[in-house]
């Protein structure tokens, strides 16, 4: 299955995507320590970018790797 490589534009992490994933579709960041939602906003060149998250969603989200 082709696979096309974007950077997330956080933390530069490189991410497949998959060839059925389509523009407007939501994927999550691979690393761990980043997380973000991004949203596919071209392919063929692959492009994301950041979505937004709701405040509910992250204010008690502490990577425990830190401090
Ligand atoms: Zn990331």
């Amino acid at each position: 299955m082709r696979v096309e490589v974007v950077k997330c534009p956080f933390c530069k992490q490189k991410l497949g995507l998959l060839e059925y994933v389509v523009v407007g579709n939501l994927v999550v960041c691979a690393n761990v320590k980043c997380g973000t939602s991004l949203r596919v906003t071209s392919r063929r060149p692959a492009r994301v970018e950041v979505v937004p998250e709701p405040d509910t969603y992250s204010v008690d989200y502490r990577p425990e790797s830190y401090g």
